[in-house]
């Protein structure tokens, strides 16, 4: 880390202001999580053919659950087989000893900053998670973890009568979905805490984007929710270029072109022991 970077980290540290750190895809590839948006292969179910950028609407899934589920299900096993990095280990550090002075909002669906015990009340998740299904129907906000007799499926195997009974809402029977915002669905309080997000971002002063991937909205309305406080710093690390980097230099933070786990514990680090 060097000198400049110390400074900023230590001055807000010291100064009692809050930490809001966002998480991004790039931080979900170091650890071997590569990303659906860019996934350009067409999934195959029963005969048919699904574009990846239909398969993660609410329009596909009220045509055919099943084949949505059967996706959603794959993808839950390629993020299994990635693990917490760096990145999820020291945050999850961090948040123990500096409690609400730390959020944390992820852009990512795999799970792995609560893989890695993060407190949950420190954390956001409001692109959702693959992890959980909830009421299709909207009877009850709980989430339900995905059963563990739907973990380890191939690709396009078929789902089973009884497979398909396992999805069904706890609380009234009816069907279940992936708890994951979809592409023509709008963020809302109840189920990805939109609101939460943003009164975070208001009260923190200094936001940390890590690995983010300029395409998710909430993450992008954070980083303009922090610059409505003139005290407020972004500082971004990102190997690839995002719109991030150009507006936290803008207001007087910082841009490194590095990868997160290479920069981001540090500066947690640095911050604890600022915060003392
Ligand atoms: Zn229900």
């Amino acid at each position: 880390m060097d000198a400049e970077l110390h400074r900023l980290v230590e001055s807000f540290a010291r100064s009692g202001g809050n930490l809001l750190v966002v998480t991004g895809e790039g931080v979900a590839e170091e650890c071997g999580v590569a990303s659906f948006r860019t996934d350009p292969r067409p999934f195959g179910y029963r005969g048919k053919s699904y574009e990846v950028r239909e398969l993660m609407t609410s329009e596909l899934f009220e045509q055919a659950p099943e084949a949505v589920w059967a996706w959603h299900l794959w993808r839950l096993e390629e993020v299994r087989r990635g693990q917490p990095g760096l990145v999820h280990q020291a945050a999850a550090r961090a948040a123990e000893r500096l409690g609400d002075r730390l959020r944390v909002v992820t852009e990512c669906v795999d799970g792995l900053h609560r893989r890695c015990q993060h407190p949950a009340e420190g954390l956001f998740e409001p692109q959702g998670n693959l992890f959980f299904m909830r009421c299709a129907e909207g009877c009850t906000p709980a989430l339900y973890p995905v059963p563990e007799a739907l973990l380890g499926r191939t690709a396009h195997q078929p789902l089973t009568a009884t497979e398909m009974a396992l999805l069904r809402c706890p609380a009234c029977g009816g069907p279940t979905r992936p708890h994951i915002l979809w592409r023509d669905e709008s963020y809302d309080e109840p189920f990805y805490g939109v609101n939460s997000v943003l009164e975070t971002a208001r009260r923190s002063e200094l936001l940390v984007m890590a690995g983010f991937s300029g395409h998710t909205n909430l993450a992008n309305k954070v980083a303009w929710e922090i610059t409505h406080n003139h005290r407020a710093r972004i500082v971004d690390i990102n190997p690839e270029p995002n719109p991030v980097a150009a507006l936290a230099r803008r207001i007087g933070g910082l841009a490194y072109r590095e990868s997160p786990s290479g920069l981001l514990p540090s500066i947690l680090e640095a911050f604890v022991a600022a915060a003392g």
